[in-house]
């Protein structure tokens, strides 16, 4: 049996983040992925928001992805669009970039880091015990790892075989989507049904044509057929544009689900496996990614055995209450996109609404990640926040504050007097930097904030610490994120 410190099941846009993650603190991980190639069936994401961006951004890739996407504001509440090209932020747009580019680069730069990725194999199985978990594969082979983590989609057979229960809600509207030819689609092609949208839209040059389109009855499950494609087709637009060659037909819902428990022992769960909902808004593959970025540094750490187990409950802590919200925002997007006249009126009244600076600028930030706050207590307001990416003067010269984070290590960034603080027991774990910065401290959404002294960076870039002058809290913040001493 082949051993690996970690076993990620599933290498979507989430495995393969988490992947990379793991290879960059240099554990020992592999990916085992149903599919032979990258190849997706379809193109369904279309992008990415600014803080996925301003995670690559961390960890030095970003440029992979804007060379290939179209920069644009990206972030919409019912379609309503949000323009967060004011936010202080270096990627103050999101990017239009199918998700099957997306996955390419990925899986691009997993191959670079040397992961180990099993193809064509499904993880049919598992049994962990007190050091670890033994994965069964559909060819009939095994893998030996100390973590098991399910990045394996809405269906995660992870989650199932893990006991994690999935609440949530039942679908209330069923979409069919499918890229095929046409003949003759009409100019006005976005069109409001009772339950919501309908759209067409040329893809590939203008060549094959983009459908997504309500079906009359709620389905699920079963595949759906031309048949299907055609009847949705002439309930919308009265014809059914001679629909052929059709490469991608596939149904997804708006239902709603999120497991109750991200770990249960060795074994965990991200993306989509953890939390499903209706796609309004762009935000799936962009949780997921988040996710990954702030599971791979915990589990490094635990597979290393600086930090205790107990480290992995501030995924769940942490990460479960973001998707939670986003199943809120996304049902209640879905509503608002229903078609009928009351509808309608809630829609424009929230659109006059989203024109108002602060309900813009909390929705923009909403949407595009950029107001992440994790739990770490009371204090300055960057506790728990993203750590902006300054412009420093160290003594290397100019730097930028996501260029240190570019290994996936934590950063005890010194802002005040050279020396007063120390952190010697940590030195091998946490990088320090002198830096000096005179400019202005702003957060999306809270605008200016006190400039601290220090500030202790963990590797998903998130503020772990808030120095003002002495070492108050130090030791501890230290010991919590990054172990004993
Ligand atoms: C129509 C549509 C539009 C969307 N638009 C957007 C958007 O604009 N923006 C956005 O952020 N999100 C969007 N999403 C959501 C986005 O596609 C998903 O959130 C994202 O793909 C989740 O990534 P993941 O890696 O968690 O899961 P997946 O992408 O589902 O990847 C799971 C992987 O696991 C593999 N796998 C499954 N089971 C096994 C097994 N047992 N063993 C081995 N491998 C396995 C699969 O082959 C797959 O590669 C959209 C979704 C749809 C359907």
């Amino acid at each position: 049996m082949t051993n690996h410190a970690v076993v990620i099941a599933g290498g979507g846009p989430t495995g393969l983040m988490l992947a990379a993650e793991l290879a960059l603190a240099k554990v020992d991980v592999a990916i085992v992925e149903r599919r032979a190639t990258q190849e997706l069936a379809g193109s369904r994401a279309g992008g990415l928001h600014s803080r996925t961006l301003e995670v690559l951004d961390q960890r030095g890739v970003v440029e992979r992805f804007l060379s290939q996407g179209k920069i644009m504001q990206v972030a919409g509440f019912a379609m309503i669009r949000l323009d967060i090209s004011d936010f202080p932020t270096r990627h103050n747009y999101g990017l239009g970039l199918w998700q099957q580019r997306i996955e390419e680069i990925l899986a691009d730069w997993v191959r670079e880091l040397a992961v180990p990725t099993y193809r064509s194999r499904d993880v049919t199985g598992f049994t962990q015990d007190d050091t670890g978990v033994d994965v069964e594969l559909s060819d009939g082979g095994a893998l030996r790892a100390r973590y098991l983590v399910g990045c394996d989609g809405g269906r995660s057979l992870v989650r199932k075989l893990a006991g994690l229960d999935f609440p949530g809600w039942d679908p209330s509207v069923s979409y069919l989507i499918a890229e095929a030819q046409m003949t003759g689609e009409p100019e006005a092609s976005v069109r409001r049904g009772d339950k919501g949208i309908n759209a067409l839209g040329r893809i590939d040059d203008g060549k094959r044509v983009r459908a997504v389109l309500i079906e009359q009855q709620v389905k699920q499950g079963d595949e759906p057929t031309l048949d299907d494609l055609r009847e949705a087709l002439i309930a919308v637009y009265g014809s059914d544009f001679d629909v052929r060659d059709v490469t991608w037909l596939s149904r997804f819902t708006d239902t709603t689900r999120q497991a109750a428990a991200y770990r249960n022992q060795r074994v965990l769960l991200a993306g989509d496996a953890a939390h499903i909902h209706a796609p309004t808004g762009g935000q799936g593959l962009n949780v997921g990614v988040q996710d990954a970025v702030n599971l791979g540094w915990k589990l490094a750490q635990v597979v290393r055995g600086t930090s205790p187990e107990t480290l992995l409950d501030s995924y769940h802590a942490e990460r479960h209450p973001v998707a939670a919200r986003v199943l809120r925002n996304t049902m209640a997007q879905t509503a608002l996109m229903r078609g009928d006249e009351r509808t309608l009126a809630a829609n424009e009244s929230m659109a006059e609404l989203l024109k108002l600076d602060e309900p813009r600028k909390r929705y923009g930030a909403m949407i595009s990640g950029l107001d992440i706050h994790y739990d770490l207590g009371a204090g300055h307001p960057l506790l728990g926040r993203r750590m902006p990416d300054l412009e420093l003067v160290t003594d290397g010269g100019v730097r930028r504050v996501f260029a240190l984070l570019h290994a996936a290590r934590p950063v005890l960034l010194n802002l005040g007097e050279p020396g007063a603080l120390d952190i010697a027991p940590w030195a091998e774990r946490v990088r320090w930097v002198n830096a000096r910065y005179d400019g202005e401290w702003e957060l999306p959404v809270l605008g200016g904030v006190a400039a601290p002294e220090a500030v202790l960076i963990r590797p998903d870039g998130h503020v772990a610490w808030v120095g003002a002058g002495t070492d108050d809290g130090l030791c501890d913040a230290l010991t919590t994120w990054f172990g004993a001493p």
